[in-house]
């Protein structure tokens, strides 16, 4: 098989973790005779450094023509103070809609050799964690408008507006079902209906779309008790549909959990163009330029990418194999380490992941 892929490194550790899921992705190529070619372009602080943009036309161009998109991470302390409209996150925002991705599918499973890092309690760990958070992320209170910060009676006053239309409702409630299909056959569609409008219609279509799916049971929560019930017991979950603010959260506490953010991989998916794949964390500024970045979930994003863009189910198969024989055997970077385990940095982990391909 033959196929482009473009590149996004970003900033702080994304180049790091990115050159080194590439050696995998390279690995399993050589190993199951595929070709994929790879183009680097920028995104985030260093593309705000190098054109004044955090999304250079270039960059869109590369992405939409491509099989598929491979991104680290965007932004850091650098660019902090510049003005908000251009901003490194800008940069993620724009690529996700400019390719129309609207529903970011975030699983949060826990391997059993990390089970010790785990937040939760043994009893409640031993029941299972493998949740899976399917975010809304192109509409809702990000992209809403009216938003700003203007004087309002004399006081200065910020304002965002959540907002969704039926169909973008629909499109993500679609995903959820079809994920749940290969998995538990479970949705808990997570809203604040008691006290949002825009929940009411939320929860409304997504009940609509749930007679496609007669054998998908279909639960409703609302956030503050879905955040609860998360660390309680998440094993009454397997796939969460919600909305993008409510989603940015629970996915960041579903990771959490996990015990190490440095392990979890995402996957952007729209109808027009390729899918985008990176780890869920974020630059890790304050690790950055030390080879000390985990590399595992960028790998397993990868792994993501041969799976769910080219269909690669064998191969796939094969990297998350070797990333679970990598920490069966023992070995471990900063982030995950315990005692009596090997510690790695970035690229010596790497090698024992392609060692196990
Ligand atoms: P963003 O806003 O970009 O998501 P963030 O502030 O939420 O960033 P991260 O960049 O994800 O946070 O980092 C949070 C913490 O987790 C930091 O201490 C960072 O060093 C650590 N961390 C994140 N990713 C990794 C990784 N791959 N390996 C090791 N540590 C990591
Ligand atoms: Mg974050």
């Amino acid at each position: 098989m033959k196929k482009h892929i473009a590149v996004m490194a970003g900033d702080g550790i994304g180049p790091e973790i990115v050159g080194q899921a590439l050696r995998v992705l390279d690995a399993a190529a050589r190993k199951f005779n595929h070709e994929f070619s790879t183009e680097h372009v920028l995104i985030g602080g260093i593309a705000i450094d190098e054109t004044g943009s955090p999304l250079p036309e270039a960059t869109v161009e590369a992405c939409r023509k491509a099989d598929a998109v491979l991104l680290g991470a965007v932004g850091g302390p650098k660019w902090d103070t510049i003005a908000p409209e251009i901003r490194p996150e800008k940069g993620l925002l724009g690529i996700r809609k400019a390719l129309g991705l609207f529903a970011n599918l975030r699983p949060a499973r826990l391997f059993p050799e990390l089970s010790g890092a785990c937040l939760l309690r043994k009893d409640i760990v031993d029941k299972g964690l493998d949740v899976m958070v399917v975010r809304e992320l192109t509409g809702g209170i990000y992209f809403g408008k009216p938003a700003g910060v203007e004087v309002r009676g004399g006081k200065r006053t910020g304002f965002n507006t959540m907002i969704y239309d039926e169909d973008e409702i629909r499109r993500i409630a679609h995903i959820a079902f079809k994920a749940a299909m290969k998995r538990r056959k479970k949705v808990c569609s997570v809203d604040k209906a008691n006290v949002l409008d825009v929940s009411r219609l939320w929860r409304e279509v997504v009940i609509e779309v749930s007679k496609e799916y007669p054998e998908v049971s279909l639960s409703h929560m609302y956030v503050d008790n879905a955040a609860m019930q998360l660390v309680r017991d998440p094993s009454q979950f397997d796939v969460i549909v919600t909305s993008n603010l409510f989603g940015d959260i629970l996915s960041d506490e579903a990771a959490v959990i996990t015990g190490s953010i440095g392990m979890l991989a995402s996957a952007s998916l729209g109808s027009e163009y390729a899918g985008l794949y990176e780890p869920i964390h974020g630059s890790a500024p304050d690790i950055a330029g030390q080879n000390k970045a985990n590399p595992l979930a960028t790998i397993l994003s990868v792994s993501m990418m041969l799976l769910h863009e080219f269909d690669l189910e064998k191969e796939a198969l094969c990297i998350e194999n070797a990333v679970r024989k990598t920490l069966q055997d023992g070995f471990r970077t900063g982030d995950i380490m315990e005692e009596g385990k090997t510690l790695c940095n970035t690229i010596e982990i790497t090698d024992k992941v392609i060692e196990r391909l």
